[in-house]
């Protein structure tokens, strides 16, 4: 398939996990992508090798999503360059997990800085071109642990809470403009986020999924590109769960 032939796909934290397996499924169906990285160059390069191999054009840009003027500056070049931004995925994210009571001010607002202010600061930078064009796309990779909480995740949760709200306002305010915008949830799905997760833990989240696995980065990257396609072109502020079944 190449219904994304043409278009301009942006994916922040695209170096790794999801985000890189939303690149390469951009990719194979025609895109140029742009990836966004924090510092890992190398599984940056990876990412960007694997998109020409999938059939798209690529790109790596390293800055910090929590930045305001590098996220500006990043998508001006991008528009600069290719001439357009057709699909945001704002992707980036961290977890930092500890219990309330010894929970640190600079992680709980670095966590809020990075998965929820860094998707304001792209959507905003993005707004003025995706309005111009009057057509565009917004995903935001949220979490099943923003839906249902999870204890140890205070930042974590408030900030994929956080995101459905920006996506839902997004959604509306942006749909004047011809622009979609939607959530993706993910439940516990295979990728470094995840690999320090202790066996025991691990052994109870499967009790609970009744698909009894983890997810794959994917099929949650199947579920991104979905949204962002035209078969998905009267869906706006939906929050689309990819979890095996874990939360209904
Ligand atoms: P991951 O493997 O840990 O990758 C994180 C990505 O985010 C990397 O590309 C990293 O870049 C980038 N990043 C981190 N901080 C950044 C910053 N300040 N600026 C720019 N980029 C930054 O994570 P993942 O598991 O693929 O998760 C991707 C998204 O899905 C996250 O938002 C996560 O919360 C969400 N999610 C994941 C799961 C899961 O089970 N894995 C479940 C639900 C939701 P570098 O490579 O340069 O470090």
């Amino acid at each position: 398939m190449s219904d994304f032939k043409d278009k301009v796909v942006f994916i922040t934290g695209g170096s790794r996990g999801i985000g890189r397996a939303c690149a390469v499924a951009f990719a194979k169906r025609g895109a140029t992508v742009v990836i966004n990285y924090a510092g890992n160059e190398a599984a940056a390069t990876e990412t960007v090798k694997l998109i020409g191999e999938a059939g798209g054009k690529g790109k790596a840009v390293r800055f910090d999503v929590a930045n305001p003027e590098e996220c500006n500056k990043a998508v001006e070049e991008t528009v600069k360059e290719l001439g357009r931004l057709d699909v945001l995925v704002n992707n980036a994210g961290v977890a930092i997990d500890g219990l309330i009571m010894r929970f640190a001010d600079a992680d709980y607002q670095k966590t809020l800085d990075i998965n929820l202010k860094g998707a304001f600061n792209l959507i905003r930078a993005v707004s003025r071109t995706m309005m111009k064009q009057r057509a565009g796309v917004i995903i935001n990779m949220t979490s099943i642990v923003g839906e249902m909480g999870n204890g140890g995740q205070a930042a974590y949760a408030a900030s994929k809470a956080g995101l459905i709200g920006l996506t839902k306002a997004m959604a509306k305010e942006l749909a004047p403009r011809n622009i979609r915008v939607c959530a993706v949830s993910p439940g516990f799905i295979e990728t470094d986020m995840t690999t320090h997760i202790p066996e025991e833990a691990r052994k109870m989240m499967l009790q609970v999924t009744p698909l009894a696995r983890l997810g794959r980065a994917e099929e949650v990257a199947a579920a991104t590109v979905f949204l962002a396609s035209n078969d998905a072109s009267y869906i706006t502020g939906e929050v689309l769960k990819v979890n095996g079944g874990m939360y209904m």
